[in-house]
């Protein structure tokens, strides 16, 4: 389950900024994830649950919002939003496009005391 990585590593980043900070504990973590990387929500909430134990994020919130891919057309340069695998222009109907969203795994903000 690769949630248990990705959400280790949301979490050391946050408990990092908010030691940094002077927090004494953590009150909710937003993150923002592309659904190009493949993250189950349900599994990522289930491994904050046991990763953030012990930790000053122990009654955190985790929330998450998600991004659709999109990606750019090369030859009519729109953007637009596709599904995993069918990446083609709807315009021109060209496959070759660049990603511009879809792959991202950001911590947006963090909520400290
Ligand atoms: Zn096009």
């Amino acid at each position: 389950m690769h949630e248990m990585g990705i959400c280790q590593g949301i979490l050391t980043a946050a408990t990092d900024a908010a030691e940094r900070e002077g927090a004494a504990r953590i009150n909710s973590i937003d993150v923002t994830i592309g659904e190009l990387t493949q993250v189950v929500e349900d599994a990522l909430q289930f491994a904050f649950e046991v990763l953030r134990q012990d930790t000053i994020a122990a009654d955190a919130t985790l929330t998450v919002t998600f991004l659709e891919p999109r990606s750019r057309c090369t030859e009519c340069d729109i953007e637009f939003a596709h599904g995993r695998f069918d990446v083609h222009c709807p315009e021109c109907g060209s496959y070759v496009c660049d990603l511009v969203q879809g792959k991202e795994l950001a911590i947006e903000s963090i909520d400290i005391d």
